[in-house]
């Protein structure tokens, strides 16, 4: 909501040109869980897949919240790197990093995160497109899910290597040899047998489920 009342100071107008982001008060996090009885209190933990201006508008209506990403990205958050929008961070997020693989999340090395809630939650280290950029895994009863965040823009990418959007990709990644080698990780996890595995990324709308409205319906 931060960013919904005052873009222009918030997120800035070359990125939001840039990007053709809409600021739409219905859309937000804290909104989409009061329109579902919940209040901003009740959110205790927020798992970052990596601190991009596109994935962290909302942290600050939950200045309370318990705020896990990986130690590298809070690192390359903190040396200055020009892709992050400061103003978001200025609340002062109560920050839980994570360094050490301590799992197995179907045969990628995994960190486990610590929330209140008893659920086996997981980073999975898809590093590339920011230096400590993660994938974030729920793991229940041999079913999984795995948010990739940005590791793809586009799921096609995963079986089109020269999918035109690697352009943008190579350029808005911090180590795209990395990137490269993420997606390659990707590849296998999903081309794996007997794995109960749900996946999506981010940016690809066609990933949404139907129930989903298009922006211009709330808007
Ligand atoms: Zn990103």
């Amino acid at each position: 909501m931060h960013d919904v009342r005052d873009p222009l100071r918030r997120v800035g107008s070359d990125v939001i040109d840039a990007a053709g982001f809409k600021f739409l008060a219905n859309v937000t996090a804290i909104r989409q869980l009061e329109s579902r009885g919940l209040s901003a209190s009740a959110v205790t933990d927020i798992v970052l897949t990596h601190c991009d201006t596109d994935h962290v508008g909302g942290l600050s209506d939950f200045p309370n919240a318990r705020v896990h990403l990986a130690s590298e990205e809070k690192e390359n958050l903190d040396s200055g790197n020009p892709r992050y929008t400061r103003h978001q961070f200025s609340h002062g997020p109560n920050w839980q990093t994570y360094s050490e693989n301590d799992s197995d999340f179907l045969g990628l090395p995994s960190r486990r995160i610590d929330t209140i809630a008893d659920v086996d939650i997981r980073l999975v280290p898809l590093f590339g497109h920011t230096n400590g950029h993660c994938g974030v895994a729920i793991c229940d009863n041999g079913a999984s899910v795995l948010h990739i965040g940005d590791a793809y823009y586009l799921r096609d990418e995963l079986t089109n290597e020269n999918h035109p959007i690697s352009e943008l990709a190579t350029l808005r990644a911090d180590n795209n040899q990395l990137r490269m080698e993420s997606l390659d990780k990707l590849r296998q996890l999903i081309s794996r047998d007997g794995v109960d595995l749900t996946y999506f990324g981010y940016h690809d709308i066609t990933e949404l489920p139907e129930s989903v409205p298009m922006l211009e319906d709330v808007a």
